[in-house]
């Protein structure tokens, strides 16, 4: 039984182009059941994104909503083949979350080795917490470098069900997918299932993900979004020695709509 416990990558309102506030979002996660709700707005570099002021006030929001456990994060621009990131060291320190992924607003696509430099250098700045979509190929990727890479780093690789949902936007998003699961499976790599909603009424929903690990075969316990308590203690690891407000929440028992 697959029990789909987190959903961490997602938008509201303030990333510009999503359209719910973090009150729909964290409702939406209740009524599906989500012991973990992350978001994770764009930072600069998206257009129409929210500015620094906003990620620095999250100390406001409380973490415990609706029976859902509530990260606060970014979700991070690479922005060149070094694997710079998108915000201020100081700034990244308060985020509950790092997620770091290529947007090609702000990224001009290199050759594969060029690409794959530019993730495997983000990772290996400790900033990461996880990679979202690596599957766009027209940004391509050495998947067998950047598997290995996630490993030694300790950063989770994203399945992103709205590049599923939308393979238009993303060439070959089915096949590197596929290449990288594959990977991942022989290696015994762990990766990370994300709605990437932009929209309350996705927040939770990876259908299109859970298809294609079904059709590889994944290993339920490869995926982190079976064990709340395993997503926290990898998030523990990475942000050891950073001082947060309300940092690790505590999950706990609530009802949930049928
Ligand atoms: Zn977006
Ligand atoms: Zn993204």
């Amino acid at each position: 039984m697959f029990h789909f416990e987190l959903d961490v990558h997602t938008h509201t309102i303030a990333s510009g182009h999503a359209y719910s506030t973090l009150g729909e979002m964290v409702n939406a996660a209740s009524r599906r059941g989500l012991k973990i709700l992350g978001v994770t707005e764009h930072a600069e570099g998206v257009p129409g994104t929210c500015s620094y002021l906003y990620f620095s006030n999250y100390s406001v929001v409380p973490r415990h909503q609706a029976g859902v456990d509530l990260l606060l994060g970014v979700e991070l621009n690479i922005l060149d083949y070094e694997g710079t990131l998108s915000m201020p060291e100081r700034l990244m320190n308060q985020m509950e979350l790092r997620i770091a992924g290529i947007h090609k607003f702000c990224y001009v696509p290199g050759t594969k080795e060029q690409n794959t430099d530019a993730i495997v250098n983000a990772m290996k700045s400790g900033w990461v917490d996880i990679v979202s979509h690596p599957d766009d190929g027209s940004v391509p990727l050495d998947y067998d470098i950047v598997t290995d890479a996630a490993k030694e780093y300790d950063v989770l690789l994203e399945l992103n069900n709205n590049s599923l949902a939308h393979p238009q936007a993303r060439p070959n998003v089915r096949e590197n997918n596929l290449e990288m699961l594959g990977l991942c499976k022989r290696k015994g790599i762990k990766i990370l299932v994300s709605s990437d909603a932009h929209h309350e009424s996705q927040v939770g929903i990876v259908d299109n993900c859970l298809t294609l690990l079904d059709e590889v075969g994944f290993p339920l316990d490869l995926i982190v979004n079976t064990d709340a308590e395993a997503f926290l203690r990898h998030l523990e690891k990475k942000h050891a020695g950073t001082k947060l407000p309300n940092l690790y929440p505590h999950t706990h028992e609530r009802q949930v709509e049928k």
